[in-house]
């Protein structure tokens, strides 16, 4: 039996603005599309929380046995500065700053964000489409919406018509917005002038003749709209009603909406059951955003070298900060927050150490089986990992009172105990244990410490030149020495 059956889960769905229970469209399957990164620049950890929320998701389902189709796009052309129909494309305008190819730019930012995910233990999604891989869907798609009659072409460009759309349909369904208050609102600025309305967006714009990434079409060698891309990814791979379709926050409106839009006006259905909206990662209180400056690199955080932090922190301490707060909540990423993160982190590791070699007794003085329950409850309540780390905490504070002798356990018990904190800690956090850096940092000052003897010997026989070399060596590697009346110890940068 797969496990799924024995579990419901509860999602907050967006459209709906409930928790809902989960229901897949085709039993034991699940479809879930999440946006992927504009490839134009090395992602943020404010970009990372979003796809790590989503990889904790797809991990849960996976471990409740479901066969998940899990489809997270590149975007890689269309997507205009400042998220508009008008200014230059982010990645073109990359690749004529550093006067690159636009897919060099591409090919750079794509290879970053795979090994920014492999750091993190990201579970590869089940297909990664790129937005120039599939053109020729989006030119079909354009065509039928042009063919319903929702969309209209302006010299060479091709522009939906919202107002005509929500004569018939609900335009702001998702983002609970109103036609009639999106036009009170918008400001209306010069180059909008093809469109009909400034409500009204882009599904293809012609190319300017400098505008390199540009593809034929009926209506003008041009390129797509940055919302079109999805719908045709989303669709050609999970079908025209499909189950999970996440994202960022920032990207309800107008990004999701048009999907919507797009998606009711092509093929007169609604595409997704339930919409989930990852929260935003702020640093020091202010939203994490490339434009704004207010951003960390994960390899600044990981390596120490930014001026935000004390500190490098570990990237299982970083997945586990992001963990321990829900994925609707925004989190604001302080040295604090991690440093206690840390802390945190070490103990539970700690505890499943120790939780293969817990000596047995006749009789438990905790309910396991209980507890496991209680740890599928909180992530069956829309996916609550600050409840389940909670729970693991508990965990780990009989591990300890076992140890002490305070508390006893069963074999039985034992067993479901190791198994059920590991696959909740590893399979569905997805945190990896450091001991095993530990043990290659074990090794490192088994090695550094035969250095320091060396030196001592060196200086021993007055050879000063080979201490010193010893000495600056170990610095530029790092491995800064500290002499003292108690002998000489290190520190690594
Ligand atoms: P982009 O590459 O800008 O299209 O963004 C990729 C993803 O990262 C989108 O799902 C955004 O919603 C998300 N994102 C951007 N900034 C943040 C942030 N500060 N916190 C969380 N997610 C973010
Ligand atoms: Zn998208």
């Amino acid at each position: 039996m797969p496990l799924y059956d024995n579990h419901t889960i509860k999602i907050y769905n967006t459209l709906t603005g409930e928790k809902e229970v989960f229901k897949p469209i085709t039993p034991g399957h699940i479809g879930m599309y999440v946006c992927g990164p504009t490839v134009y620049s090395n992602v943020h950890l404010g970009n990372v929380r979003t796809f790590m929320s989503f990889d904790m998701i797809f991990r849960y389902f996976k471990h409740l046995d479901y066969k998940v189709r899990y489809v997270r796009n590149i975007t890689d052309a269309g997507h205009l500065e400042n998220d508009d129909d008008v200014g230059e494309d982010k990645i073109t305008k990359k690749a004529r700053i550093e006067a690159i190819e636009p897919m060099e730019i591409v090919q750079r930012y794509t290879v970053d964000f795979h090994n920014v995910l492999n750091t993190f233990n990201f579970l590869p999604p089940s297909i990664e489409p790129t937005a120039t891989g599939h053109i020729i869907e989006q030119i079909e798609l354009i065509q039928s919406i042009i063919d319903n009659g929702f969309a209209y072409i302006v010299n060479g460009s091709v522009y939906f018509d919202v107002h005509k759309y929500n004569e018939t349909n609900a335009y702001g369904i998702l983002s609970k917005r109103k036609l009639e208050d999106l036009i009170h609102n918008t400001r209306v600025l010069d180059g909008q002038s093809d469109k009909k309305n400034p409500q009204d967006f882009a599904l293809w714009k012609k190319a300017e003749p400098t505008h390199i990434m540009r593809w034929p079409s009926p209506w003008s060698d041009g390129f797509p709209g940055w919302h079109l891309e999805c719908t045709a990814m989303s669709t050609k791979y999970l079908g025209d009603y499909f189950d999970i379709h996440g994202g960022g926050m920032d990207l309800k409106f107008p990004h999701h909406e048009c999907e919507i839009a797009q998606n009711q006006a092509s093929k007169g259905k609604n595409p997704v059951k339930y919409w989930m909206h990852a929260n935003m990662l702020e640093l020091n209180g202010a939203r994490m955003s490339k434009s704004t400056g207010n951003y960390i690199n994960p390899a600044e955080l990981l390596s120490g070298e930014n001026d935000k932090m004390s500190k490098g922190y570990n990237p299982s301490v970083i997945r586990f900060f992001m963990m321990q707060a829900s994925y609707k909540s925004v989190l604001d990423l302080t040295d604090d927050g991690l440093q206690s993160a840390e802390k945190g982190f070490n103990r539970l590791m700690d505890a499943i150490e120790l939780i293969e070699n817990l000596k047995t007794a006749s009789k438990s003085s905790f309910n396991v089986t209980n507890w496991q329950q209680k740890c599928y409850s909180a992530m069956n309540d829309d996916f609550n990992t600050p409840i389940l780390i909670a729970h693991l905490f508990d965990a780990a504070k009989y591990i300890n009172q076992i140890k002490d002798g305070s508390a006893t356990i069963t074999e039985k018990d034992a067993e479901l105990l190791a198994s059920t904190m590991q696959s909740f800690t590893f399979d569905i956090l997805g945190l990896t244990n450091i001991s095993q850096e530990s043990a290659g940092n074990h090794q490192l000052a088994g090695a550094v410490e035969i250095l320091i003897n060396l030196r001592k010997e060196a200086r021993l026989n007055k050879d000063f030149a080979l201490s010193d070399k010893i000495r600056d060596e170990l610095l530029e590697a790092g491995i800064q020495l500290n002499d003292s009346r108690e002998g000489t110890t290190f520190t690594t940068k």
